[in-house]
């Protein structure tokens, strides 16, 4: 079978700027942006039932239930034209959603091509979600919920990087300096691979 079109894990710790450089690659390189926490807080706005069902989780910075997250990828694999790429941006989470994901790729005909790690200091990721909690309306960008976010991320997301590095897939990104910076940082990486 053939794979002409790309598939790519933006990946980060929570503050990293993933979902700004996802829509960046997803503009220069026509990828279909997949963020699992924009589709989440969407649900929650609508005050869908599964929105009403992940609302607290989201506010307590915890994960959402794999079933959730799995079903929003599936759907969005199910309905992307031929031909189309992803950047998928906040998924996968844990090592199982890795997994996962590879099934569900495989099952529509695609495979994950290669994936992009920011990497940020801890006290830099801290600051700059204090930055965004004064300006958005995020209700998960509030202290503790960052602090449990963070651990969240140690313990369940982590792992994920040696998952990917020992697949030969990972490749590294310095985030710590501007959107700028980063920005060529990253597309000196995906301009190499895609
Ligand atoms: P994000 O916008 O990626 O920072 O995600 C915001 C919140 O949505 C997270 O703190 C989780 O509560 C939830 N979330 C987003 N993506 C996932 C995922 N892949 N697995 C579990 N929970 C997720």
């Amino acid at each position: 079978m053939e794979h002409s079109t790309k598939n790519i894990v933006l990946f980060g710790a929570p503050g990293a700027g993933k979902g700004t450089h996802a829509t960046l690659l997803a503009e220069k390189y026509d990828l279909i942006h997949l963020s699992t926490g924009e589709k989440l807080r969407d649900e929650v706005a609508r005050e869908t039932a599964i929105g009403k069902r992940v609302k607290e989780l989201m506010e307590h910075g915890e994960l959402v239930g794999n079933d959730v997250v799995t079903q929003m990828v599936d759907q969005s694999l199910q309905s992307a034209p031929a031909g189309s790429s992803f950047i998928f941006d906040g998924f996968p989470r844990t090592v199982g959603q890795a997994q996962v994901l590879e099934f569900l790729l495989s099952r529509h005909n695609r495979r994950l091509d290669f994936v992009i790690s920011i990497d940020v200091p801890r006290e830099e990721l801290v600051r700059r979600i204090h930055e965004r909690a004064l300006i958005s309306n995020r209700s998960d960008d509030n202290e503790a919920t960052i602090r449990h976010r963070l651990e969240e991320y140690d313990s369940k997301t982590q792992p994920v990087l040696d998952y990917y590095k020992v697949s030969g897939m990972l490749y590294s990104v310095d985030g710590s300096g501007s959107i700028n910076e980063t920005g060529n940082r990253i597309l000196q990486v995906v301009g190499r691979l895609i």
